[in-house]
């Protein structure tokens, strides 16, 4: 009986994540390896239980300490914008519930490594416990200050912010491989813009793809 249960939860979550792929297809993501990661990857398990039942609505939901999980859409912008010109090494500042994570995890041969920072312990450690069960052995973690990026690992053929500082990081831009690709939502607290930055050759060219609302990139480490 509880195994009929299990397998009754596990086809209906799995009917509503292809909602919600039908759903970002509407909105224009055209990407298939990133459809496939939001089809593959519960977004239920990075939500508490009481907001669960929401987990495949295409918004942003709390995940407690005033922060948030990215909505679906933006996560898969983002990560399609991203794949354009990245293959390879990811880092991702901001790992939060550790959803963007796991689709990045998910794409196959696209990406070979993430790694991912975080300022607070407490979101790193169970975003680490959440990718962990879900068997990615493709991540590495890090408890630091995502201004500063991670020096020791890059360069990064690919780099993702999901909060927002007011002016682009230095430290990012130097930490950019050639050919490598930039994304973050740079700006105030109300709205940012959605920014692109793409190493080439010796020089950096920007753009913007959007507006976006994120939780403010904040300095230091709790
Ligand atoms: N990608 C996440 C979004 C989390 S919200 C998800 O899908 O769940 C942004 C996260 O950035 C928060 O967890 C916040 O604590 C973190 N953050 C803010 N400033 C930071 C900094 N300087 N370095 C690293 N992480 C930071």
């Amino acid at each position: 009986m509880a195994r009929f249960d299990l397998v009754g939860i596990g086809m209906t979550s799995q009917r509503t994540r292809n909602r919600l792929v039908e759903r970002l297809r509407e909105k224009g993501v055209t990407d298939e390896d990133v459809l496939a990661a939001v089809a593959r990857v519960p977004r239920h398990i990075f939500i508490d239980e009481a907001l669960a039942h929401r987990a495949y609505e295409d918004t942003a939901l709390p995940i407690g300490h005033g922060q948030t999980i990215s909505q679906p859409f933006i996560v898969a912008l983002m990560t399609q914008t991203l794949l354009t010109e990245c293959r390879g090494r990811v880092l991702e500042v901001g790992t939060g519930s550790g959803y963007q994570t796991a689709i990045l995890a998910h794409l196959g041969e696209s990406v070979q490594k993430i790694f991912t920072i975080e300022r607070l312990s407490h979101l790193i450690d169970r975003a680490r416990e959440r990718l962990g069960a879900m068997g990615c052995r493709n991540v590495r973690y890090r408890h630091g200050d995502g201004y500063q990026g991670w020096p020791e690992e890059g360069p990064f053929d690919g780099i993702v912010v999901t909060a927002a500082p007011p002016t682009v990081p230095e430290a990012l831009l130097s930490q950019l491989a050639p050919g490598g690709r930039l994304v973050v939502p740079v700006g105030g607290d109300e709205v940012q813009e959605l920014k692109v930055y793409d190493r080439v050759d010796d020089a950096i060219e920007v753009r913007t793809v959007d507006h976006v609302r994120f939780v403010p990139l904040l300095k230091g480490i709790r």
